[in-house]
């Protein structure tokens, strides 16, 4: 194979986010209940996360409609103590195990390493710099859809052929399907097995691949 470039989504790729989106919740609605909510912990994170499933993750008013649905001591502060609480929570946020030495290693290799990732650009590379990660991207390509039509305009973009470009990422849906159809070589991270050309569970099965 002939990769020059490779392209990785951030999600549940680079770090488990997830896990941690789900204990910043938890933290936040702990914080919530000191803060003088009436209910329960467990109440108020299903109201945060019906928020989250109704909103979508990049939404700022979780906390203050998941407080809405419970009477509040001091609502404001309420919300407040949660923001907080979900943001300290973030200084714990770590990468996969392996993310940078991997990343290190095909850097030194001389790939071309970029990130393409859903969301909000200044978001992702918030997660990038926490992660201690961003000095290995190039550039930061980041998309309110994974399309065919984004995938085609990245291998322009780098001045790349379509299969010189490998995607790495969790979602067939984001990054194998669309990506395969503009002509990329594509790796599932953790996930089923696919039409994907690999199948990894850790960054660092890259190395043996590309070799
Ligand atoms: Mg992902």
């Amino acid at each position: 194979m002939n990769i020059r470039a490779i392209f990785c989504d951030i999600d549940d790729t680079l770090f488990p986010t997830s896990e941690f989106a789900s204990r910043a919740r938890k933290n936040a609605a702990m914080a919530m209940v000191r803060a003088g909510i009436c209910a329960k912990p467990t109440a108020i994170l299903s109201a945060i996360e019906k928020e989250v499933e109704m909103h979508g993750s990049n939404y700022s008013g979780h906390f203050d409609h998941a407080c809405q649905k419970f009477r509040c001591i001091n609502r404001e502060k309420t919300i407040a103590a949660g923001i907080v609480a979900y943001h300290n929570t973030k200084l714990g946020m770590k990468p996969y195990p392996d993310a940078a030495k991997t990343l290190a290693q095909l850097q030194k290799r001389g790939y071309l390493l970029y990130v393409a990732s859903e969301g909000r650009p200044i978001k992702q590379w918030d997660k990038l710099i926490r992660l201690g990660l961003s000095q290995y991207f190039s550039k930061a390509f980041v998309t309110t859809e994974k399309s065919k039509a984004f995938y085609v305009s990245l291998a322009k973009a780098v001045g790349c052929k379509p299969c010189e470009c490998l995607m790495v990422g969790n979602r067939l849906d984001k990054d194998i399907t669309p990506a395969k159809l503009a002509g990329f070589q594509t790796a599932i991270f953790k996930g089923r097995k696919s039409e994907a050309e690999f199948s990894i569970n850790s960054l660092s099965r890259l190395i043996a691949i590309l070799k």
